[in-house]
């Protein structure tokens, strides 16, 4: 073996002198991105996203408070400069009937060819079939939490997108029909049925992204945002890179290194689906009884229960996460 390695060195040695031909000229390499600020996430005013679209009431698909939000998503995604799609869908209920659904999504640089996914659920919970009160089971949540805390930080991204345009394709895609799915184990895809529909008809035929970030319930006191078991499963890089960045910009006592339960949310899809590695930042308290918030699927989830300081983590942290990866930081 080893003479044999050196005859094989020597041949190439032989052959690297016999090829000592003129250089040819290489192409210049591209000029690496401008140095940009990053901008600083303002949780005041992702807070005041969540409060109007609490005003709205509960936004369950079919209710007019569902109609209202969606065409204020609408209108406020284009207010910031970004072209917006909205992909109307069949989504079913409870009972299996039918109703119209929409998943919204906001594209910064469309035609760009480098691209990072955002995503939440914009719907509510028709049910508030966690709370303690039985009598209040049929009536639908405001879900200040559970929707309204993932899309008030993505509009406030979307705000910072326009104020410090970077050339970097963004697509921030809120799914609606996430939160209507059967508790009883039995029919897990009525679940994430917006996210089902675009993962395999998404916005732009053969739709790709270097990587996602998927926010679900990131408002409330104290999260804790471990590494979320599907995130672990398919895209570990990312999420290391996430939460290492968290915990390098003083957010560690959120984003904890805990390993923590697969959740059926929306990035499986974006995972299973398109392919696009997609973590999940979702508050899975400790001593829980159902793995979440005590608040989750009740009608305890209002505007008291989120907190500015939960807002700023989770968008600080999402915002650095855009602006270094322009910068081929990430
Ligand atoms: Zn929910």
């Amino acid at each position: 073996m080893r003479s044999l390695y050196l005859g094989f060195l020597f041949l190439f040695l032989v052959t690297s002198c016999q090829q000592d031909a003129p250089k040819t000229e290489s192409p210049a390499p591209a000029p690496p991105p401008a140095r940009v600020n990053i901008p600083s996430f303002d949780a005041a005013s992702a807070f005041g996203y969540i409060e109007q679209q609490v005003a709205f009431g509960p936004r369950d698909p079919g209710s007019d408070g569902h109609r209202a939000c969606r065409d204020w998503l609408i209108a406020t995604f284009e207010s910031f400069g970004a072209r917006v799609t909205a992909q109307d869908f069949q989504a079913r209920d409870l009972n299996n009937k039918s109703y119209e659904a929409t998943n919204i999504i906001a594209s910064f640089h469309p035609e760009a060819s480098r691209r990072v996914l955002l995503t939440a659920h914009w719907d509510t919970r028709a049910h508030g079939d966690y709370d303690p009160d039985e009598s209040k089971h049929a009536s639908p949540i405001l879900g200040a939490d559970d929707g309204g805390s993932g899309v008030g930080v993505l509009l406030e991204v979307a705000r910072l997108l326009q104020a410090n345009p970077i050339d970097l394709g963004v697509d921030i895609v809120l799914f609606d029909a996430e939160d209507q799915g059967k508790n009883n184990g039995e029919d897990p895809m009525s679940w994430c049925q917006g996210a089902q529909y675009w993962g395999n008809k998404p916005h732009v035929e053969n739709y790709m992204a270097q990587f996602g970030i998927h926010l679900d319930m990131v408002g409330a006191k104290n999260p804790r945002f471990g590494k979320e078991g599907y995130s672990r499963a398919y895209a570990p890089q990312i999420q290391q890179k996430v939460w290492g960045m968290a915990q390098g910009m003083g957010f560690g006592m959120f984003f904890v290194n805990d390993l923590t339960n697969p959740v059926t949310d929306d990035h499986k899809y974006v995972n299973e689906l398109r392919r696009i590695p997609t973590v999940n930042i979702i508050n899975q308290p400790l001593a829980s009884e159902t793995g979440f918030g005590a608040h989750w699927h009740t009608h305890s989830d209002g505007l008291e229960i989120i907190d500015q300081r939960s807002l700023k983590a989770v968008g600080q942290v999402v915002i650095a996460t855009v602006y270094n990866t322009y910068m081929q930081r990430f």
